[in-house]
């Protein structure tokens, strides 16, 4: 970090050494302007933290009915595991269009509408696309983006019809990232790509602000974050930090762990090499693709949270995330993200291995919902012409 600063409204992309900007807030100012007590009577979703947001006046609020996610404890995993700690899921399935991107797109496309943006542009592997599209459709914003052409038809065809100028390109995200930076001066649009703009990262902090609150300001031992971008992990950590300085909370930190899949993990390598930069990752594959982000801008941010909050980056094969989800649906009726279902394959492995204590509290995102995947096919069928043979029930 440089310490340069820059003016609150401005257009900002990424700082002059091409880093992401971060936004500082006035925290006594802050901490006089909301308190808990009022924040506990205000209604739901993320905008109930709006002195920690950047987006100054309320008409600029673009919102389609937010709500706190819920925590929901896997007590039946965690008896069988052996931990004796809370194992609990934090379902971000439930913010509109089915994933935790509503959050950081919800900040950016209202920061545009206060900046006077009219053209976004984005690449994404799904999940930011839709949320983009929503959120800049409702505030009557122009929206163009590029996804990998292996994006299922679902995500593709949710991104057209919520409004957004959608294209396929034979590449992976940091391909289509390359045309919507190349485009940014011929095609006159404003690039929304995860930490090349500093707002994104304010709305995905909310979940730190929030697991806060839920915990009744204490926060839990172990956080589990399927890491692609990072602007989740790194946005929570500023949410703590943030949180500290006006004294709600105290120094405790969670154990950060950054969770990747054995086919795209350029943050366990760097973590593990003892390195700052996490280089390209070649020949990215995995099903996980809210997670297959083979370079990331704010990579140093990602590794410094991890390590200064002792905790580890660690990555998971395709196999064991399909066996997590199934486990976790068929045991405790919770139907992940294969991203989701990642943190718990990790959680299993942290635990087997001793990485984390049996007593820690630990808390995994999933991330999106899990409707919006592939499932497995079911084929069984009852021909109701012919006698049913209840015996075979
Ligand atoms: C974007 C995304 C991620 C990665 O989140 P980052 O905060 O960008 O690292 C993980 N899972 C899903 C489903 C996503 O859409």
């Amino acid at each position: 970090m440089t310490g340069e600063r820059y003016e609150a409204g401005d257009v900002h992309g990424l700082s002059a050494a091409g880093k992401p900007l971060l936004v500082r807030y006035d925290l006594d100012i802050l901490s006089c302007a909301v308190s808990k007590e009022v924040l506990a009577e205000r209604t739901d979703g993320f905008w109930r933290y709006h002195e920690f947001l950047p987006v100054a006046q309320i008409n600029n609020r673009i919102s389609l009915g937010e709500v706190v996610t819920p925590l929901i404890s896997a007590p039946r995993l965690a008896s069988k595991l052996g931990a004796t700690g809370e194992l609990i899921i934090k379902d971000e399935g439930r913010l509109p269009t089915g994933s935790f991107k509503a959050r950081g797109l919800a900040l950016a496309v209202s920061m545009a509408k206060e900046l006077g943006l009219n053209h976004l542009a984005m690449p994404t592997n799904g999940n930011a696309g839709a949320a983009m599209a929503a959120y800049a459709s409702r505030a009557g914003i122009k929206t163009t983006i590029f996804c990998p052409d292996d994006t299922p038809a679902v995500n593709v065809e949710e991104i057209a019809l919520q409004g957004a100028d959608v294209y396929r390109v034979n590449g992976l995200i940091n391909d289509c990232g390359k045309i919507v930076g190349e485009g940014k001066e011929k095609a006159g649009w404003f690039d929304v790509s995860t930490l090349k703009e500093p707002y994104r990262i304010e709305g995905k902090k909310t979940m730190g602000l929030e697991l806060a609150e839920q915990f009744g300001w204490t926060l839990p031992d172990v956080i589990f974050y399927p890491t692609g971008g990072g602007t989740g992990l790194i946005g929570m950590w500023k949410a703590f930090e943030e949180l500290e300085a006006i004294g709600w909370i105290g120094s405790h930190r969670p154990r950060m762990i950054a969770v990747q899949a054995t086919g795209c993990a350029p943050i366990v390598k760097a973590f593990e090499a003892g390195e700052e930069h996490a280089p390209l990752w070649e020949n990215a594959h995995t099903i996980a693709a809210g997670i297959r982000v083979p370079v990331a801008v704010g990579d140093f941010l990602i590794l410094r949270a991890v390590r200064a909050s002792e905790g580890f980056a660690i990555a998971v094969d395709d196999d064991a995330i399909l066996a997590a989800g199934e486990e976790m649906s068929k045991e405790e009726g919770l139907l992940l993200c294969p991203e989701g279902a990642a943190t718990y394959a990790a959680y299993k492995q942290s635990l087997a291995d001793g990485r984390i204590s049996r007593s820690d509290r630990a808390v995994l995102f999933n991330c999106a919902t899990g409707l919006k995947y592939p499932m497995p096919s079911v084929d069984k069928f009852v021909d109701r012409t012919k006698p049913v043979d209840y015996g075979r029930f």
